[in-house]
């Protein structure tokens, strides 16, 4: 299998070079392409790289049908339709860590710029001047720096500005104590606390509803007189006409931006006039070095998609909340589960399941809705016309069939790496159990009321029938002389002489044809098949 991989936006040699070295990827490189000449393309490629000059819309990616994975050698992915792309099961991908000490480096060189008065030092020089007198600096050392956000940016300028002797405080409700105190950061435990100690103030968050306008008129004047505040995460979390306010009245003393409430800045827009304010073009991540980390990083994230369905690195697929290693076995059980449980329920005359919920053992909790999206796609591959139904767009299609999708906490004594998958329809209800051990292969352990160990490789035969004596040997030698060759078979009875189960494992396919004839049998009274090759 080959897949076509579009380059465009002239994403670094380094990175480009990481696809080119597999053999099973085809990679094409382009310049910036107009719109119309992209549309025409795309419906060749599994996959496109760009930055932010390519916009990755909703029709391209309808008419992309090969298309599955969409990388942004970056972070923002304001240029891709996010919705479609989820919709359609296209994974999305960026690169928000290459860039960090581009960002970090930044902000001190733009800081002591502002603090040392270098811009107007080096135009006055330019002007043929020796004008020092009026270019009295001050330092950063003894300068208490509060930190908004401490991210992957804000951890690194906190590293740094120690080393330049700052006191050190930071307001990051959403991390732990232990990340302070590796950092050796003052926590503060108010965005109010920080805000009054504060002598340069710096925010690194994303943007989001609760950080837009998070520093306004009524922060900015908890400042403490002259000090400075930066801005190179985003524009508008800190408001800009409150921040020229607070700057014309004096009660700031400088400000440092990068990033703007609308881009470009206009030409005419107050901030570029007002003094004390040190402006740069959103050039953050503008290094040599991010734009190849961020490269590489994001080609690493797209040859992985592609060759070995690892989807953690994809923004729009469920959080596994950990490793993707770890946590693969479990997102195959439980898709393999709940395909399970839709046959067994189709034998039973259900065929519309209403309601499907996973319990989850301890160590899979913060994966719990990767795990929820992998039991809905295992519940309806085969059924539904989705040619790229995925664990991106699992749900959304179940929820759009009217199924309800839930979560059920198991206890803390149970298997950690135990799945429950139950599906329900109708008056019918059953529960498909296994466990799925990091490195190990995943086992199916009960099936409704029947205890099994199997595992549910290839094709999964589940029959029940009457506890007699030659019922094993019958179902072994019709699929012998099928030619069906078995891998696994294991029989379960919850009383002497009632009803047993058998769930056999084999190779390759069970034809319909094969599944009437064992229902044939004498005393096997349901046959069901579960064919597990596409994954
Ligand atoms: P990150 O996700 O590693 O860190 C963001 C931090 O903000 C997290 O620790 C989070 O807990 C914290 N946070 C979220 N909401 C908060 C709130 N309401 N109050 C306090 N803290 C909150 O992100 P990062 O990689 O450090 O990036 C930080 C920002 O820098 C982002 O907005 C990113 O887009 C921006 N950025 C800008 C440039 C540029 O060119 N100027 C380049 C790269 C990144």
């Amino acid at each position: 299998m080959t897949y076509r991989v579009l380059v465009t936006d002239e994403i670094d040699a380094e990175g480009v070079a990481i696809l080119s070295a597999e053999p099973e990827l085809v990679v094409d490189e382009m310049p910036t392409l107009p719109k119309e000449e992209l549309l025409e393309r795309i419906v060749d490629y599994d996959a496109i790289v760009g930055r932010s000059a390519t916009r990755i819309s909703a029709d391209l990616l309808e008419k992309a049908r090969r298309m599955k994975v969409v990388g942004r050698a970056g972070v923002g992915v304001d240029n891709i339709a996010l919705e479609t792309a989820t919709s359609l099961g296209i994974a999305v991908i960026n690169a928000p860590a290459g860039n960090t000490i581009a960002v970090v480096e930044l902000f001190f060189g733009a800081v002591i710029s502002l603090l040392r008065h270098i811009p107007r030092a080096a135009s006055s020089m330019q002007a043929g001047k020796w004008d020092r007198s009026s270019l009295l600096g001050s330092e950063l050392k003894g300068r208490t720096l509060g930190i908004i956000g401490l991210g992957r940016i804000g951890g690194e300028v906190a590293a740094r500005a120690r080393a330049f002797g700052m006191n050190v405080v930071a307001y990051d409700p959403y991390i732990a104590q232990s990340r302070f105190d590796a950092l050796r950061v003052q926590e503060a435990k108010s965005l109010e606390t920080l805000l009054e100690q504060s002598d340069i103030l710096t925010v690194h968050t994303p943007l989001t509803d609760e950080t837009t306008g998070m520093i306004a008129k009524r922060e900015l004047a908890r400042l403490p007189q002259r000090s400075i505040v930066v801005n190179m995460a985003r524009g508008g979390i800190v408001d800009e006409s409150a921040l020229l306010e607070a700057l014309a009245r004096k009660h700031l003393s400088g400000a440092v931006v990068d990033a703007y409430e609308k881009e470009p800045l206009a030409a005419d827009h107050p901030l570029r006039t007002q003094p004390g304010v040190l402006l740069t073009p959103h050039i953050g991540a503008s290094t040599t070095e991010a734009q190849r980390n961020v490269a590489v990083d994001v080609c690493i994230a797209v040859r992985d998609a592609l060759l070995s369905g690892e989807l953690s690195r994809s923004i729009n697929v469920a959080d596994v909340g950990g490793q993707w290693a770890e946590v693969e076995p479990a997102l195959t059980l439980t898709r393999r589960a709940a395909a399970v449980g839709r046959a067994i329920l189709a034998t039973q005359g259900t065929r519309a399941v209403q309601r499907v919920d996973v319990r989850s053992g301890a160590a899979l909790v913060g994966a719990r809705s990767a795990l929820l999206a992998s039991a809905a796609r295992g519940l309806l591959e085969g059924t539904v016309e989705q040619e790229r139904l995925n664990l991106i767009n699992a749900r959304s299609v179940a929820a759009a069939r009217g199924i309800d999708l839930s979560t059920t906490e198991t206890s803390t004594q149970e298997n950690p790496y135990g799945i429950e998958v139950r599906l329900s329809g109708g008056m019918q209800e059953i529960a498909i159990a296994g466990t799925a051990q990091p490195g190990a292969l995943p086992r199916l352990t009960r099936i409704g009321a029947f205890h099994v160990d199997i595992q549910p490789r290839d094709t999964l035969l589940i029959l029940t029938n009457n506890d007699v004596p030659g019922v094993i040997g019958r179902v072994g030698t019709l699929l012998g002389e099928a030619g069906v060759n078995i891998a696994e078979y294991h029989q379960a009875r919850l009383a002497q002489g009632g009803q047993a189960l058998a769930a056999v494992s084999v190779d390759g396919d069970v034809s319909e044809a094969i599944r009437e004839s064992l229902l044939r049998l004498p005393d096997v009274s349901s046959a069901a098949v579960v064919c597990f090759h596409s994954g």
